[in-house]
């Protein structure tokens, strides 16, 4: 079965003011996602996210044109051999480009659908695992920098709907990120999970100051004080910090995992599917942090595809950390792509992969394509 035609569809919806969120990268104004059709000569259709990397149509263009000039013709079956082809040609000879690495992440997660397709089982199964419980945190775009009272509010609110671990957006100034932490710690006791997340928003000052609140609040984690390049702010940081770091969501490709891992500064790391190399690449990473002995804890994407392949990756690998549940009033990528939110919080906190079965289900969501076509790109920054 080979690769007949590979199509990238650039979408957008608009955030209404009202349920605009602030946080370390600006306050949203539209989300993007960039998916990814693959036909086969056998007439199976595929279909993957590629994170829009804040220029979704430069990331379509370049599946579009380059991408597809290099897989279309290889075995559909072959995730191995078409992710070599692209990484050859794409990231190893002209650095590690980040926008590659997206194309190539949704291009992959549309063979690894082909392949569910064709044995008709679920990801999980795929690659090795079992439907098992996996812990959710209230995470995506929300719990932004909001007046305390108010983020305390939507703290309890994301509790009462069954969630045991939430995130908090920091990376404000420090004396509001503790003031925060501490009364969502107050408020929700000692048995919720409080993570934070400073969106690379922190000087080295910064995260120091706000270090010994956060651990006095037992914060779990603290994701992305730095940019994923910083590595001296990383290595300077967790020589001291009572709290352990995390990062990922910002490194592409195992190679630059390695690096993480090898710096040894973070307690969690935080691949995304759509932006590091895709499935076949996660599972990768995944396996390099068990070496470790640390967990996996994927980093979602906008869509329902993204959030359902995460959480089959993380039914599947001997390291799951957290799924990161998107809290997001308004995503209708999540809801409405696939008919349906591809996940359910049990009464513990948990959720499961969705199964699915037959034709154009392989992640447990059914593509709808009239409504792809009725959120065309928008053009311009998502957050400001
Ligand atoms: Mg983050």
């Amino acid at each position: 079965m080979k690769i007949k035609h590979i199509k990238a569809y650039p979408v957008s919806f608009p955030v209404p003011a009202a349920q605009s969120v602030r946080l370390g990268i600006g306050r949203s104004v539209k989300r993007d996602a960039v998916l990814v059709q693959v036909l086969t000569d056998e007439g199976l259709v595929g279909w993957g996210e590629a994170h829009h990397g804040r220029c979704p149509g430069a990331i379509a263009k370049l599946i579009d044109t380059t991408l597809s000039e290099l897989v279309v013709g290889q075995d559909a079956t072959d995730t191995q051999g078409v992710w070599q082809s692209v990484y050859k040609m794409q990231i190893a000879s002209h650095g590690l480009g980040a926008g590659a690495a997206m194309a190539l992440s949704g291009l992959d997660m549309a063979l690894w659908d082909i392949r569910c397709q064709m044995t008709d089982w679920p990801l999980y199964r795929l690659l090795g695992g079992r439907s098992k419980p996996i812990k959710a945190y209230a995470g995506g775009i929300a719990l932004g920098w909001q007046p305390t009272a108010a983020l305390v509010e939507e703290a309890q609110a994301h509790v009462a709907s069954g969630y045991r671990a939430i995130k908090l957006r920091v990376g404000d100034t420090p004396a509001l990120d503790i003031e925060r932490v501490i009364a969502v710690r107050k408020a929700l006791g000692n048995e919720i999970d409080i993570l934070t997340d400073a969106n690379t928003n922190y000087s080295l000052a910064d995260a120091r100051r706000v270090m010994p609140a956060f651990a006095e609040c037992g914060v779990v984690w603290l994701e992305e004080p730095f940019p994923a390049h910083d590595r001296h702010a990383y290595r300077s940081l967790a020589r001291l910090a009572p709290v352990s770091l995390a990062s990922g969501e910002n490194h592409y490709t195992r190679y630059e995992f390695e690096t993480l891992l090898e710096d040894d500064c973070v307690g969690y790391v935080q691949p995304d599917i759509s932006k590091t190399g895709g499935i076949t690449e996660t599972m990768r990473i995944a396996a390099m942090a068990s070496a470790k002995k640390l967990t996996c804890n994927p980093h979602t994407s906008l869509t329902a595809l993204n959030m359902a392949a995460s959480l089959h990756v993380l039914a599947a690998v001997d390291n799951p950390g957290y799924f990161e549940g998107d809290v997001t009033t308004l995503n209708p990528f999540r809801d409405l792509l696939g008919g349906q939110c591809p996940y359910t919080l049990d009464a513990a906190g948990c959720v499961k992969p969705t199964e699915g079965s037959g034709v154009g289900v392989g992640f447990g969501v059914t593509v709808d394509v009239d409504f792809i076509n009725a959120h065309p790109l928008i053009e311009g920054p998502c957050y400001v």
